[in-house]
């Protein structure tokens, strides 16, 4: 069965790497090139990266020669795991030259023409990529901040059955959410910094697009009408973004209501067989100590948000704890499913020169191309 050519941008960094354990082994695309700055571009991977992740690097990942990252021929998408100073030119030009760039970093989040996607809950976001002036079938789609994942997942439900008038949320996030080296180790031990630079925008922002809905023209998302309050800490957990969230709702709402629109929530991706999809993308721990980062990220091999310790808040009606896994669901595994649900939508260019959409996945029924 023929995969589909990749390249992984940014791939040595901590993001990076989780791509390349996740990307080497998997079913439906093939790593072709790994892509770094000029400072580790030349030598072999195995080289110019430190390796952070308990799995081993992939044999093959290890020998390839790093390469920079201005767009090359082969690869079909592109997965970007760059610093955000400097993702926004780069991921152009691969769309510019036709290539699908499915993005981790900032920086075309919030343009008009982007669809900001978390798989299950909004896919058919994905329809503002026929607003790109991108030639060739080439396109941006992006992934959301890694707290702001979780969290998303968690609302959609709610919004959904009882409408959601606001939201308060307080992080305790990850080291590793800060990339690598990250923060300073006399900065974070014995500490926790109630400061990440442009994360509370982002939380508040992220979610009214995600939750927001497409015009019936295609053309733009309208935003959705809660707000969302949102304050952000960094603590010496190496994955795992925990968030204590509140919220107020329109219509009331018991406990086993909640529980159960979280339970019964459908997803987007249903019946799809996507290979990163989690079988259950919410999972409840019925306990007055969970979720917690150390037992509870790897939930769904790091794909599924962790709920916990529903309870009545006194001012806003309803608040409960919610983990996710930063670097997987919060980042690399998030743009892979996303990357699946791109080409079950028909959304990886043929023009790339990959042309066995069909071929590749014989039992999937994909959807007509949508550019
Ligand atoms: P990181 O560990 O600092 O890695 C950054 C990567 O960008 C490295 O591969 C680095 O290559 C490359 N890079 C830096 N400057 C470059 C340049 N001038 N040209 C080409 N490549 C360059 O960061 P990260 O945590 O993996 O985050 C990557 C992206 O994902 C960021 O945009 C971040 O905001 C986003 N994100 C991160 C998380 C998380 O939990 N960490 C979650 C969601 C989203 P060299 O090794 O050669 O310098």
């Amino acid at each position: 069965m023929q995969r589909i050519p990749v390249a992984i941008l940014g791939a040595t960094g901590a993001v990076g790497q989780r791509l390349v354990s996740i990307l080497f082994d998997h079913p439906w695309f093939e790593p072709v090139a790994l892509c770094a700055s000029e400072r580790s571009a030349g030598k072999p991977y195995g080289q110019s990266t430190r390796w952070m992740l308990p799995d081993p690097m992939p044999q093959a990942a290890a020998t390839m020669a790093v390469r920079g990252c201005a767009p090359f021929s082969g690869p079909a998408i592109a997965f970007s795991a760059l610093d955000a100073d400097v993702a926004s030119e780069i991921e152009e030009d691969w769309a510019k030259s036709g290539r699908l760039v499915v993005s981790n970093a900032r920086c075309h989040r919030m343009r008009v023409d982007v669809p900001l996607v978390v798989p299950e809950l909004n896919a058919d976001h994905l329809r503002l990529v026929e607003r790109q002036p991108y030639p060739g079938g080439g396109a941006i789609v992006t992934n959301p901040n890694c707290s702001t994942i979780g969290l998303v997942m968690a609302l959609k439900p709610l919004d959904d059955a009882f409408g959601l008038r606001a939201v308060n949320v307080v992080t305790l996030q990850a080291a590793s959410g800060a990339g690598y080296p990250g923060v300073p180790f006399m900065d974070l031990i014995d500490n926790a910094v109630p400061y990440i630079h442009g994360e509370e925008e982002k939380l508040e922002a992220e979610p009214i697009k995600i939750l927001g809905r497409l015009s019936a023209d295609g053309s733009r998302v309208e935003g959705a009408t809660f707000g969302v309050s949102a304050a952000c800490h960094r603590v010496a957990v190496s994955d795992g973004h925990l968030e204590a969230v509140s919220v107020s709702l329109e219509r009331p709402a018991d406990r086993a209501s909640i529980l159960r629109a979280w339970m019964d929530a459908g997803a987007d991706t249903d019946g799809l067989r996507l290979p990163s999809a989690p079988e259950r993308p919410l999972v409840y721990i019925d306990a007055p100590d969970r979720p917690q980062p150390r037992f509870d990220r790897g939930a769904g091999k790091g794909m599924s948000a962790t709920l916990g310790r529903l309870r009545p808040c006194s001012t806003l009606g309803w608040k409960f704890e919610l983990l996710s896994h930063n670097t997987l669901r919060g980042a690399a595994g998030g743009t892979v499913l996303l990357a699946e649900l791109c080409v079950v939508k028909g959304l990886v260019p043929r023009a790339a020169g990959f042309a066995v959409l069909g071929e590749a996945m014989p039992e999937l029924e994909l959807e007509p191309a949508l550019a």
